[in-house]
């Protein structure tokens, strides 16, 4: 057992009892905005995961499908207090932990549900669409959160690189936006978004997670039962 995990994180890998929901992020990498088109944002643009969207991250991701399911790691947040209309220092000192997270898309399935103008959740909210490693405690980490940074290797190459200093809106911000409408509570995530380099995933792809160079996990993909 690596020291400096949340050991709570650790045992069971139970992970929807402790957490009440993953808040998402999109957009919060500008190459990222561009590559799928989209305007950079100037406010951040928010959707939910349910509890039943988190799964380990190592356990095998099943491609449930013959629509395109999307890889997009990302940096999570572990929260620690609850938070309502929290201001930014208020929100970094309520977070304990952070890790990586999958935010697993059905791009063709979102890219329909953006054309209709409609919410997003049926492309992105389905169980188990949100892979999640265990989390570093804070202040266990030879990074401060400013300076984290972490990779995505798909079958060996580079796919994904992002840093907390690249981030259009930092997590103090974002974490101080979220909670003027949405409360944070204790074992709620949130993720902030990707970096550019999404793309889709095939079966037998072999999926390497890594962050600040110190600690890495990996997955695969299968077909589903
Ligand atoms: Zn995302």
């Amino acid at each position: 057992m690596q020291s400096g995990f949340l050991a709570t994180w650790q045992q069971g890998g139970d992970f929807h009892c402790l957490s009440q929901k993953v808040v998402c992020v999109g957009r919060n990498f500008a190459e990222h905005a561009a590559e799928l088109h989209n305007p950079v944002p100037t406010e951040p643009v928010i959707f939910i995961k349910p509890s039943t969207a988190l799964v380990d991250f190592t356990q095998a991701i099943p491609l449930v499908n013959d629509t395109p399911l999307h890889y997009e790691l990302e940096l999570a947040l572990l929260i620690g207090q609850p938070l309502r209309r929290a201001n930014e220092a208020q929100c970094l000192n309520a977070v304990v932990g952070y890790g990586l997270a999958l935010d697993l898309t059905l791009r063709q399935v979102q890219q329909q549900l953006k054309q209709q103008g409609h919410p997003w959740e049926w492309a992105k909210a389905f169980d188990g669409s949100c892979p999640v490693t265990p989390f570093v405690l804070s202040d266990a980490s030879s990074q401060p959160l400013s300076a984290a940074h972490f990779q995505l290797r798909l079958d060996g190459r580079l796919q994904q690189q992002g840093e907390v200093r690249q981030m259009i809106f930092s997590p103090g911000q974002l974490l101080a936006y979220i909670s003027q409408r949405i409360s944070l509570l204790p074992g709620d995530i949130v993720l902030t978004g990707t970096p550019a380099g999404v793309g889709p995933l095939a079966l037998g792809s072999q999926l390497q997670a890594s962050l600040n160079g110190e600690y890495s996990w990996a997955t695969q993909v299968v077909a589903a039962r």
